[in-house]
């Protein structure tokens, strides 16, 4: 057996608080950003309190988000970018481009040189800037995740009369070192710096645990070199815990040999350090039998990040996640291929697709009913159909409790040899569906990748 697979999830705005209430005692971890805190201040603090009854369960971490601050490569002018227009938006007010709130108060929460960077619209930049005081950065950055909860929390008299509330359960499981963006254009420069603020953060906080997110450009796994120095640079820097986000990494496009690149990072960076995701899905939890200990996303998205988001992105709908093939897919393929795969009625369904509480309530004993997970309506007339409220939400909370009930315990049940037989029987007929076999292109991958034992990083680029 391999170990359980740890979930963290990634909170993004309170119109997610009705998943986090009803299923945040069946999650490892709870990761809330600061920006997300500055916004709504009081809201977050009662929150949280009314989650985390127990100062132990979920685990809470609060992202210092202390990247939005710093440099990045703009994808329009392929430029590095310095003067923080990622955080910035429009304001009639001024009739011009400022920081945004949210991205203000957390700048002034942590200190110099966050503050200044603000006012002066410049980024903090440790790579490229040497006079930036890095003990100043890891100072506010510790000082913003150990405290600014109880201070919220012993600043406002509505909140601190919340019945049996405590301040414990606003103490954070660990700490984040500050950390930075590793773009391709100063990625061995930038996993120094942040293996430097790492230690630095370690030696100032002898009593919490540190953990370092390494946020890298997934272009490091096209480097033996860059690839080895992220592992040699993370171990040595005495943090508890290494999350890594790469990028854009995808592990449902990423080919074979990419799989088996991180695969190999991880098993030897797990070698000296705890190893989450930052952004990882179905695979990313298989590599528990490599030493993975946990995985983080959204409510119903997020197995991917990029680290530079596209902005005005139309809200996706939220597709059926579809457990044989670890992926989201339209409700009516999947319809389709019941007939050739003998799938007649809800028992069956149940049986070879997912046996959750919510797909058993949404089917109940009607097959034609699994069509509510797609339902879609018009706003208007002439407009394009679109996903119903109700139909996206059934499709997260499935997605959640599929996930938390039975996909960590399935992972558990895999010894490291047979994840490959597993992926394999769970995928069974339908990948050659064809109305499925367009989406199910990563599952040959994925078993290849956890095809035999986990390679070194040297093995894995001789390859
Ligand atoms: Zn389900």
């Amino acid at each position: 057996m391999t170990s359980r697979p740890q979930i963290t999830l990634r909170y993004g705005a309170h119109a997610e608080k009705e998943y986090l209430q009803r299923l945040g005692g069946f999650l490892d971890g709870l990761l809330y950003s600061g920006n997300l805190l500055e916004a709504t201040q009081a809201a977050s603090v009662s929150l949280l309190l009314k989650v985390r009854k127990k100062q132990a369960s979920p685990r809470l971490y609060i992202n210092p988000m202390t990247y939005i601050f710093g440099p990045y490569i703009d994808p329009d002018s392929n430029r590095k970018r310095q003067d923080l227009k990622w955080i910035k938006s429009f304001r009639k007010k001024s009739q011009r481009l400022e920081i945004k709130d949210a991205y203000q108060a957390l700048g002034a929460e942590l200190g110099e040189p966050f503050k200044s960077a603000i006012q002066d619209s410049t980024a903090v930049d440790p790579v490229g800037d040497l006079s930036v005081d890095r003990d100043a950065i890891v100072e506010g950055t510790l000082r913003y995740q150990s405290n600014r909860l109880v201070d919220i929390f012993t600043a406002d008299e509505e909140i601190r009369q919340l019945a049996g509330s405590s301040v414990e359960q606003l103490q954070p499981s660990a700490v984040f070192a500050p950390y930075f963006y590793c773009a391709d254009e100063w990625m061995s420069a930038g996993i120094s710096a942040n293996a430097d603020l790492a230690r630095r953060a370690v030696n100032a906080a002898p009593k919490a645990p540190v953990h370092m997110i390494a946020c890298v450009s997934q272009h490091v796994l096209q480097s033996r070199d860059l690839t080895k120095q992220l592992c040699q640079e993370c171990s040595a820097t005495g943090v508890k815990a290494v999350w890594l986000w790469l990028s854009k990494f995808d592990e449902l496009e990423a080919s074979t040999s990419q799989l088996r690149k991180y695969r190999a990072l991880v098993a030897e960076l797990s070698k000296s350090v705890s190893v989450h995701t930052y952004a990882g899905g179905f695979w990313s939890m298989l590599l528990a039998g490599d030493g993975m200990e946990g995985i983080s996303h959204g409510v119903g998205y997020g197995e991917r990040k990029p680290v530079v988001q596209v902005i005005g992105a139309a809200a996706p709908t939220v597709r059926y996640y579809f457990p044989p093939i670890a992926k989201r897919i339209g409700v009516p393929d999947i319809e389709r291929a019941f007939p050739e795969l003998g799938i007649e009625t809800a028992g069956s369904f149940f049986e070879e697709v997912c046996e959750c509480q919510i797909c058993k309530g949404v089917i109940g004993k009607e097959l034609l009913n699994f069509s509510k997970f797609g339902e879609m309506h018009r706003s208007e007339p002439n407009k394009r159909p679109v996903q119903t409220a109700t139909a996206a939400k059934l499709c997260r909370f499935h997605f959640l409790v599929h996930r938390l009930l039975y996909e960590v315990k399935a992972v558990e049940a895999c010894d490291g040899d047979s994840r490959a037989d597993f992926l394999r029987r769970r995928a069974g007929e339908w990948p050659s569906q064809p109305t499925v076999s367009g989406e199910a292109a990563h599952i040959d991958r994925w078993i290849e990748s956890l095809t035999g034992p986990a390679l070194t990083i040297d093995q894995a680029f001789a390859e």
